[in-house]
């Protein structure tokens, strides 16, 4: 299969997302994914389920720019933008002018539903002043404020990681620290990690 059609595939069908330890778990279509991320946006969140998934401000957003890309690029490379977002979108492998372009958007459009709708595991912030950029905090595009630092503790499947396996970044100057240049950063930020002889260990936050 082509990577055009596997990432329409993902946008616009069921498809198999690998978890731990080689399983996998059948899930929805990205765009129906980011369907539902919308109407749970409306209807402000999930009451009564203990477990509410945090659902981003930005999908609605999101959702705008998805069909503004694939309307455009869908006039441009196959003369139409009209019709649904999805049936636009099959379209593309066999009418589309410029198969890499396609390939290039289809990927990117997965990455940035993804990102919503599948954050994978949260990241520990780290109330510390970036080492490189020397910033804190860092605003999103929807005007919220977090901390810039974060380390990367938890696995794909939840659990914590060795910390030897931790890595820091920044989302203001996207600084990454892993591996052997972690232990120095780490001893530049005294409050919230502590270096140990015996390894690298994170107080509480
Ligand atoms: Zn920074």
């Amino acid at each position: 299969m082509s990577e055009l059609q596997d990432s329409i595939d993902r946008l616009t069908r069921d498809h198999e997302r690998p978890l731990a330890q080689g399983k996998t778990v059948t899930v929805p279509g990205l765009l129906a994914q980011l369907d539902a991320a919308v109407t749970e946006q409306k209807r402000g969140g999930s009451a009564g389920n203990e477990i509410a998934i945090p659902v981003s401000p930005g999908a609605m957003r999101i959702q705008a720019e998805v069909a503004d890309v694939v309307r455009s690029e869908s006039l441009e490379q196959i003369g139409t933008h009209a019709g649904r977002v999805a049936d636009l979108l099959k379209r593309w492998p066999e009418e589309g002018g410029d198969l890499d372009h396609l390939e290039h958007v289809a990927l990117d459009l997965c990455d940035k539903i993804e990102a919503l709708v599948d954050p994978g595991p949260p990241r520990r912030p780290l109330r510390e002043r970036c080492p490189a950029c020397g910033q804190r905090w860092v605003l999103d595009e929807d005007g919220h404020r977090s901390e810039c630092l974060t380390a990367g503790v938890f696995k794909e499947d939840g659990t914590l990681k060795l910390p030897a396996d931790y890595d820091v970044e920044c989302l203001n100057c996207s600084a990454h620290w892993a591996g052997k240049d972690l232990a120095g950063v780490l001893k530049r930020l005294p409050k919230s990690l502590l270096n140990t002889g015996a390894g690298i260990q994170m107080t509480a936050v």
